[in-house]
């Protein structure tokens, strides 16, 4: 079922959602199954499952010279849909990415997710490969996500790439894309953002969901921008908690999200990762509570992989 459908069907009850990353290569799909178990009594309609594009690794030849390889380190977002959706039997939302597709390859891993029954899609640009400052698209793939969500929405019109198989079999992917409560850190302001995310709206997505945030002014604030600016879709806010010390610079610099003065403090006067987590916890449940009185149609959080944290916030609100 659609997002939209699920938001629809509640009828103003908030509900919840997550978010997972597939197992390093080399890990058992179990250890994606440990993690989603404890947090199906919580009933989520769907869970998201993110994708990792390539990486570039240097590997030391015996003549001292550097090989340059190409890997991807979490491969298998399909597949880890395909085994939710089966296993669960609530739907999957696999990520999909401009960085690391052609055209073509977007319009393959579309149909494989048509012929999967998935319903939904979570079309995103992506970041730059590691190693690189900017994003740099493949030659024949697309700069924006608002360009791939064109190229999904055509495809539910049964428009492919190839003219001659024109009119065919159409899909019918419900398109989420990303927001941004404190801008995405590479655009000169929010108006600008905001100017793209609309354009992503425009040409097909019907719900967005926001990066972190920690300080749920901002997400009010953003909400507030986007209807203001004509923005009618869903946004469903994201939220993370805090688990370990080493996050008070990574999360700001890694997300462009601020973290509030209160809880910095409170990350600080914690003795190890255990009590942060009770911190992280602690911030998550008053955000979370606030959200649901403003009605929000979904609490979307990002597991990371660890549910324990998620599974204590969950008991609080659902
Ligand atoms: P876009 O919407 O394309 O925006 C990127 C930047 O370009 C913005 O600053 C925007 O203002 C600007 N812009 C947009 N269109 C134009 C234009 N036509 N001309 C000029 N400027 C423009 N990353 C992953 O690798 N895998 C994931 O699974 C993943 N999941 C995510 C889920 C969520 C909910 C969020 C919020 C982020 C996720 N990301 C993921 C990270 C995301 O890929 C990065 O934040 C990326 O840098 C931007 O993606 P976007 O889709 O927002 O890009």
């Amino acid at each position: 079922m659609k997002v939209t459908e699920h938001i629809a069907n509640a009828k103003g009850r908030t509900q919840f959602s997550f978010e997972i990353l597939p197992p390093l290569k080399g890990e058992n799909i179990q250890s994606i199954f440990d993690s989603i178990d404890p947090l199906m009594e919580f009933k989520p309609p769907f869970i998201d499952v993110t994708y990792h594009r390539e990486e570039y690794v240097y590997k030391e030849l015996e003549n001292g010279l550097l090989q340059k390889k190409v890997v991807r380190k979490r491969p298998g977002t399909v597949g880890i849909c395909a085994a939710i959706q089966n296993k669960y039997q609530v739907d999957a939302i696999p990520h999909i990415l401009c960085g690391g597709f052609t055209r073509e390859d977007t319009e393959n891993f579309l149909i494989d997710l048509d012929f999967l029954g998935i319903d939904n899609v979570m079309a995103l640009r992506g970041d730059a490969v590691k190693t690189e400052t900017y994003f740099t698209p493949e030659k024949e793939g697309h700069n924006y996500a608002n360009e791939l969500v064109q190229q999904i929405e055509s495809l539910n019109r049964g428009e492919y790439l190839d003219e001659e198989i024109q009119n065919q079999a159409n899909t019918d992917f419900c398109i989420g894309v990303a927001g941004y409560p404190e801008k995405h850190i590479e655009a000169p302001n929010m108006d600008s953002d905001i100017h793209f995310l609309k354009k992503k709206l425009k040409n097909g997505a019907s719900y967005i969901v926001t990066q972190m945030f920690f300080d749920n002014k901002k997400y009010f604030n953003f909400v507030d921008k986007c209807r203001s600016e004509g923005i009618t879709a869903p946004i469903i806010p994201g939220l993370k908690p805090i688990s370990t010390k080493k996050q008070l610079n990574m999360i700001p610099h890694r997300f462009n999200t601020e973290l509030p003065e209160e809880l910095i403090r409170e990350v600080l006067k914690c003795g190890d990762n255990k009590q942060i987590r009770e911190v992280g916890i602690e911030w998550c449940i008053r955000q979370s509570k606030e959200l649901v009185d403003a009605g929000v149609p979904f609490l979307h959080y990002y597991s990371m992989g660890k549910s324990d944290n998620i599974r204590a916030i969950a008991k609080q609100l659902f």
